[in-house]
C-alpha cells in the first residue's frame, strides 16, 4: 500500500505521490526536509512572512532585508505564482474595474461573483487550486475595485446616511429605498415592499447587520468623521465600509470592526491617534507599490 510523501496518509486512486495538492506543494520549497524549512504562510497578513514580525509603512511581505533574502529563497515559486496568476486573470477581466474603470494598481482589484460562488478568487486560491478549476469560477466573476465591491455588498453603509442618522441619535433606522429597488439584490419591488424584495434579502440585511455589530459602525462613523470624513488620498467618501484606518507608527492592533466593537474606549483612541483615514483603493496602493500598474506592463515588456 503507498502512502504520501509528506503525510503519510494512505493514496488512494490515481494519486501517486501526494494525497493532496496541499502536501505537493510543501515539496516546492527547496529547504523541504531540512531544519531551515518553513511552511507556505496560509495567506499574506500583516506580520513578515519569514519571522512573523509586524510589518510598518510600505513593507508588504517582508520586515527587513535579511528576511526578504532568506524569505524569497525559501518561497520563490509558490510567490511568483500567485502574482503571475492574479495578473492574468485581472487582464481576462480587462484590467479594471467594471463599475468606475479604476486600474491604477492590481492589488485594488478583487473578483466580484455574480452567481453561485464556489469559492473567493484571490492570491491564495489561485496559488493553490488547479487552473482549469480558477478559470471556471473566473466566469462567475467581474472586477471590481474594492471601493466599488464594498459600496456593492454594504448598500447601507452609505457615509452621509449614516452621519445624517449619527448626528440625530438614530443609526441605521431603516429608511425606505430610494430607488424603488430591494437594498440587497436590487430587484424592483412591488406592492406594499419599502426596502426589500423578499425575506431571504430582508433576513441578510439582518444577520448582516447584527453581524457588523451596531456599536462597531457607530464607533467608526465617528472616528471616521474625527479624521475628516475622507480618504486622505484621494477624497474618497461614499461608503463606511471602503475606509480604513491606516498606521502611520507603532500598531499594537487593527481598527477593523471587530476591535473599534470591541476594545475599550481608551485602547481605541491611543490606537487610532497612529492612523490616518485611506479607502480601500489607495491603502492597496500604499502596500503594494510594486503592482502599480505602470511597474507591471514594464516587467511584463522586458
Ligand atoms: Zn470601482
Ligand atoms: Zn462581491
Ligand atoms: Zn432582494
Ligand atoms: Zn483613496
Ligand atoms: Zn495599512
Amino acid at each position: 500500500m503507498k502512502t504520501c510523501e509528506v503525510c503519510g496518509k494512505t493514496l488512494t486512486g490515481s494519486q501517486r505521490k501526494f494525497c493532496s495538492i496541499h502536501c505537493k506543494q510543501k515539496t516546492f520549497a527547496p529547504n523541504y526536509g531540512t531544519a531551515a524549512y518553513r511552511p507556505m504562510p496560509e495567506r499574506e497578513g500583516d506580520n513578515c512572512i519569514y519571522c512573523d514580525k509586524p510589518l510598518i509603512g510600505r513593507q508588504t511581505l517582508f520586515c527587513s532585508r535579511q528576511c526578504k533574502i532568506k524569505g524569497r529563497s525559501v518561497y520563490p515559486s509558490q510567490n511568483k505564482r500567485k502574482r503571475s496568476r492574479k495578473i492574468a486573470f485581472i487582464e481576462l477581466r480587462d484590467g479594471q474595474c467594471k463599475i468606475c474603470g479604476y486600474d491604477k494598481n492590481l492589488s485594488g482589484l478583487s473578483f466580484h461573483h455574480r452567481e453561485n460562488k464556489e469559492f473567493t478568487i484571490d492570491s491564495h486560491t489561485l496559488g493553490r487550486l488547479p487552473l482549469q478549476k480558477s478559470l471556471k469560477e473566473l466566469e462567475k466573476c467581474d472586477l471590481l475595485c474594492h471601493n466599488c465591491h464594498f459600496e456593492h455588498h454594504y448598500p447601507w453603509m452609505t457615509l452621509v446616511i449614516l452621519l445624517e442618522q449619527s448626528a440625530k441619535g438614530n443609526l441605521l433606522a431603516l429608511q425606505p429605498s430610494q430607488t424603488h429597488r430591494c437594498i440587497i439584490c436590487e430587484q424592483e419591488l412591488t406592492g406594499s415592499q419599502k426596502q426589500f424584495c423578499s425575506r431571504k434579502c430582508s433576513n441578510s440585511y439582518h444577520q448582516n447587520y447584527e453581524n457588523q455589530q451596531r456599536r462597531g459602525i457607530e464607533r467608526k462613523v465617528k472616528l471616521v468623521n474625527q479624521l475628516g470624513g475622507r480618504c486622505t488620498q484621494c477624497g474618497y467618501n461614499k461608503n463606511l465600509a471602503s475606509l480604513i484606518f491606516h498606521h502611520t507608527s507603532g500598531k499594537s492592533y487593527g481598527l477593523d470592526l471587530r476591535s473599534i466593537a470591541n476594545r475599550s474606549l481608551d485602547s481605541l483612541m491611543a490606537e487610532f491617534e497612529k492612523c490616518v483615514l485611506l479607502c480601500h483603493n489607495c491603502h492597496a496602493e500604499l502596500h503594494n507599490p510594486q503592482l502599480d500598474k505602470n511597474e507591471v506592463t514594464k516587467k511584463h515588456s522586458n
